[in-house]
Parts: C-alpha cells; structure tokens; sequence
C-alpha cells in the first residue's frame, strides 16, 4: 500500500492531463500538494484539497525560467517546510517537419520540456541533499527511445530528459535521493487530442494492447517511484506505453 502521508510532491504541469492525475493520485496517497502551471488556479488547489483532505496549493509559474523557478520552490519550501517528491511533469509539442520548423518552435520544446528540469532539479537539490532524502520523477516520452518524423524537437528534449535523469540519479544516489523517468507512449490528454482520427487508429493498431494509456496509468506509477516502496529503484526509464516499446 502506498501512503504518502506527512510527505509533500511538487507537481509542474498539473493544472490538466497526466499532471492533474499525478496530482490527485499523490493526494489519494495521503501527500500535501504544490501544483504549478502557468497560471494560478486556487480553485483546483481547493478542490483536490477538499476531496483528499490534504493540503494543496497553486503556483504560477514558468518552468522554463530560472527567476520564476527559483523564486516559486523558495516559496514552497517555505510555505509547507520541505519538498519530499518532485515530478517534472510540464510541457509541450511543436511538431512539424524540421524544414519547416520554426527557431522559437525548437527553442521552446527545449527551454519547456529540458530546461524546466534542470531549473526545478537545481532548485530542490541542495534541500533535498541537506534532508537526505528525496523523490525526483522526470516525465520523458517513448519519443526520446524511439520516435517519427516531425517531432525533432519533441524528440530530442524527451533523449535529454533521459540523459538528464541518468546523470542525476549518479549524482544523488549516495544522499538518498532517487532520480527515475516515466516514458509514456499514447496517453489521451489535450497534446494527442490535435492528432486527427486517423493518426490515431494508426497508433492503436501498432500498440500492442490495442488501447490508448489514461493519464491513471501514468500516475500510478508515479505514485509507486514516489514512495518508500520504490527506495531501490533509481536512473531508471520506465515504460507506460501498452507494449509499443517492447
Ligand atoms: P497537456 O495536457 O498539454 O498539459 C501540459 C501541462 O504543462 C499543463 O499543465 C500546462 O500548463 C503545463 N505547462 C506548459 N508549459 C508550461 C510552462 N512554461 N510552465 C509551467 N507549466 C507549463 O500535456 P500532457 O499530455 O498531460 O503531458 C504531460 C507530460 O507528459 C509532458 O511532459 C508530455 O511531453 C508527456 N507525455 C505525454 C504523452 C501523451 O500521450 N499525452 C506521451 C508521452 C509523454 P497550462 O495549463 O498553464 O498551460
């Protein structure tokens, strides 16, 4: 059973999607929330407050940014007294064939998807090394293991969160902080609602369970690599792909 009671999760992008169900599943568990995206969103923060009997609180901020970063995770730090599980959650798409593709749709991926984990790593590192404890999940994708065309910018940020979660792992691993990567495959948000009907039946027919995932099955998982359960398990890049990966 996994009980996040007294713990308190940092969760960047939960204001919809994959982030939002990594969020109320950590709240299910017993864990205090802060919840970040770009804009604040105290009645969210209410309502899985409400329904979980936990405490949740809801930052604005640009995970991309290092002012914005640093400034938001002192103010957790202060606000709940320790950060215990930080899930590197947020970002974005711009596909689009490389050609075509525009400087600030490269820049943007990375800056959102690779910087942002860097930033909000740095930002918890030194608290988390003093406390000797710590839970770091990065969200990657099956893109960053194998990918299509379109995505070269999608592609390389997820290879660098990979990289990026590998690395740090090595880092933290004697100061009892754990480091892992989720890599989702299909999981139906708002990013995979822009794909039309038939990019979609094309994905279902290769997936080998022959579903599209939910943002649960990615946040149970989560929840697990978050917990005292998980203590052994770091520099990992684990699958939640239906076998597409395999
Ligand atoms: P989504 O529904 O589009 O949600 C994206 C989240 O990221 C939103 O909460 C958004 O906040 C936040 N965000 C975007 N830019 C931000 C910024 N600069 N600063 C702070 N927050 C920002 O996406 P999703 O499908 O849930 O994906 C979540 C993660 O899983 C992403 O890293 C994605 O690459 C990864 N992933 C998804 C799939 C999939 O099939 N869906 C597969 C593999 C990996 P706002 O609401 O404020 O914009």
């Amino acid at each position: 059973m996994i009980d996040l009671k007294e713990k308190t999760a940092v969760v960047t992008g939960a204001s919809r999607g994959i982030g939002l169900e990594i969020a109320r599943v950590l709240a299910s568990r017993g864990a205090n929330l802060a919840i970040i995206a770009t804009k604040e969103n105290e009645e969210l923060a209410s309502s899985i407050e409400a329904e979980f009997k936990v405490k949740v609180k809801s930052y604005a901020c640009d995970v991309s940014s290092s002012e914005t970063v640093d400034s938001t995770f002192k103010n957790i730090i202060e606000t709940f007294g320790a950060i215990d599980i930080l899930v590197n959650n947020a970002g974005i798409t711009r596909d689009g064939l490389l050609m075509r593709m525009k400087d600030e749709d490269f820049d943007d991926v990375i800056r959102i998807n690779l910087r942002s984990v860097f930033l909000c790593t740095r930002a918890v590192a030194r608290h988390m090394m003093g406390r000797r404890q710590g839970r770091i999940i990065n969200m990657a994708s099956i893109n960053g293991i194998c990918t299509q065309a379109g995505q070269a910018n999608y592609a390389a940020s997820k290879a660098g969160v990979i990289g990026i979660t590998k690395s740090n792992a090595m880092e933290f691993a004697a100061r009892g902080i754990t480091v892992n990567a989720v890599a989702p495959g299909f999981i139906k948000t708002d990013m995979t609602e822009k794909l039309n009907e038939e990019t979609i039946s094309k994905f279902k027919e290769a997936i080998p369970v022959k579903d599209l995932g939910n943002p649960r099955d990615v946040a149970n998982l989560v929840a697990f690599l978050a917990s005292n359960e998980a203590r052994y398990i770091t520099g990992q890049i684990i699958g939640v792909d239906g076998g597409l990966n395999a």
